[in-house]
């Protein structure tokens, strides 16, 4: 199958969160498969964190992609990483610039643009490459815009007649909102200014473009897709409108990639470990970890690991609401950036409890590696949570998730009680009072050792990995070709 994958991140190049590893690992999976042909198209960002091996090499020639009244020249940039073909969309004016999404004070003030030029770019490269694809994959905002102008411009084009298009929900908080005076920058009419196309509240929503003219929407869990429909709090006011299309919308849960993520044979760890050699793996990893970070050297302290965006949606608030009354027992390491409150909440614990609490505001991939190794309890007591990463790496890792039941979160972490049948531990909600009894559960169950080691065997065996997700989606590709020749 010919797969264009297009999303605005994807690991190893540009990673903000979960979005980047799993565009990254998907292509990765589809493109090891030599019946299928994939192309990954990103922006150009200017900071660029891959190996020195996969830098991006400009590509031959130009084309122009209409933007408004006008025409932006644009050139591409080109990578392979292993099989997979990764185009970079380049723009002076749109990427080149530090970041990705936003500058210290705030999102960028051109993102309506940004990303529209992104999506109608990656058409007009495809085209220019000669790239004809049966299903484009959109993910999340950034690329809504897509399958609204392969309808709207590209509907008779015979280029693209057989092209179906997926697109992928990853969270439904950040829509890509702008006002309607963005509409003919972005190259729209005010025929599409309606309630069945882009029109949203008086304004332009991104997310919703790509809710009305994809063939298939999919979700990353199986409960998110539940709970964005039903749930109004979660819906963020497109709950309407996936009901409407809850025949065509289905949750598939996110993997990791195994081979980057394996406590066997990740480099950036202290020591490496497996199911067999986890108890001594994992005491390695905490003590070298607390020398390093200026805690108390002390493998009888539970090491609590955080590595999270910080944002009210993650539950951290609540952690740090009790953390101090553990403070005899579980030593605390947050590494994130995001909401300066919350950070600031951190700062303060670390300066109130020296050597019991660590924390770090950078995005520092070997030290989020060194903290699922060393921790034993991982923290993400979220709100909501479409699928979630972290909690699956974290049991990979052999470190027992502390997670509310939501989302993704609730279809990979099993708490029951009855420690064989348990991988993590689970809350209802995220609530001060429920994280501090299971908070004590698990400290009264490290300090018992038995159910505690058995539990973490239960994590590590767990099949994280995207065979089976992978799969789906080349089902669901299969259907959405069907149905777009329909
Ligand atoms: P989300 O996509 O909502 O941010 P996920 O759990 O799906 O959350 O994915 C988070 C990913 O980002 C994980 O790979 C996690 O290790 C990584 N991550 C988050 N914050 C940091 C950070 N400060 N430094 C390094 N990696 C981080």
């Amino acid at each position: 199958m010919r797969i264009l994958m297009a999303a605005s991140e994807a690991f190893p190049f540009f990673k903000t969160g979960g979005l980047g590893d799993v565009t990254g690992a998907l292509s990765r999976v589809f493109a090891r498969d030599p019946d299928n042909e994939v192309v990954l198209f990103l922006p150009r960002y200017r900071d660029i964190s891959c190996p020195a091996g996969l830098m991006p090499q400009p590509a031959p020639g130009k084309f122009f992609t209409p933007m408004g009244g006008g025409m932006e020249e644009t050139t591409l940039e080109y990578s392979k990483w292993e099989n997979v073909n990764v185009f970079f969309i380049n723009s002076k004016r749109f990427f080149d610039r530090p970041g990705m999404y936003r500058s210290p004070s705030g999102d960028y003030w051109d993102n309506d643009e940004r990303f529209a030029f992104f999506s109608r770019a990656v058409l007009e490269a495809a085209r220019f490459l000669d790239f004809k694809p049966e299903v484009i994959h959109c993910h999340d905002w950034q690329t809504g815009l897509l399958p609204a102008y392969l309808y709207t411009f590209y509907g008779s084009d015979p280029f693209f007649n057989k092209t179906a298009t997926v697109f992928t929900i990853h969270n439904l908080a950040y829509q890509g909102m702008f006002s309607k005076d963005s509409l003919h920058k972005i190259g729209f009419s005010w025929n599409e200014f309606t309630a069945e196309k882009l029109e949203f509240y008086g304004g332009l929503n991104y997310m919703k473009a790509a809710l009305v003219y994809s063939d298939i929407i999919t979700t990353v869990s199986p409960t998110y897709s539940e709970e964005i429909q039903y749930r109004g709090d979660l819906g963020h006011g497109l709950d309407g409108i996936l009901r409407n299309r809850s025949a065509d919308l289905s949750g598939i849960l996110n993997g990791i990639d195994q081979t980057i993520w394996n406590p066997a044979t990740d480099t950036k760890i202290f020591r490496n470990y497996d199911i067999t050699s986890f108890e001594e793996g994992k005491k390695a990893n905490k003590l070298e970890l607390q020398k390093q970070l200026g805690l108390e050297v002390n493998p009888d302290k539970i090491l609590a690991g955080i590595v999270s965006r910080m944002d009210s949606q993650k539950g951290l608030d609540i952690v740090l609401h009790i953390a101090y009354e553990f403070m005899n027992k579980i030593q605390f390491v947050a590494l994130g950036s995001g909401d300066p409150g919350l950070c600031e909440g951190f700062r303060h614990l670390v300066q109130n409890h020296r050597g019991c609490a660590a924390f770090s505001s950078d995005f520092d991939e070997p030290l989020a590696h060194k903290i699922y190794a060393a921790s034993d309890l991982f923290l993400m007591p979220s709100r909501f949570e479409p699928c979630g990463l972290s909690q699956m790496i974290a049991m990979r890792y052999g470190a027992l998730p502390v997670v509310t039941r939501t989302g993704g979160l609730k279809d990979t972490v099993f708490h029951n009680g009855i420690a064989e049948e348990c991988n993590g531990y689970a809350i209802d909600d995220a609530d001060d009072g429920q994280l501090r009894w299971m908070l004590q559960q698990a400290v009264k169950a490290f300090d018992a050792k038995k159910d505690f080691q058995t539990m973490i065997r239960n994590a590590m065996k767990g099949d994280y990995s995207w065979n089976h997700s992978a799969e789906e989606y080349l089902n669901l590709y299969r259907t959405a070709i069907e149905k777009h020749q329909n």
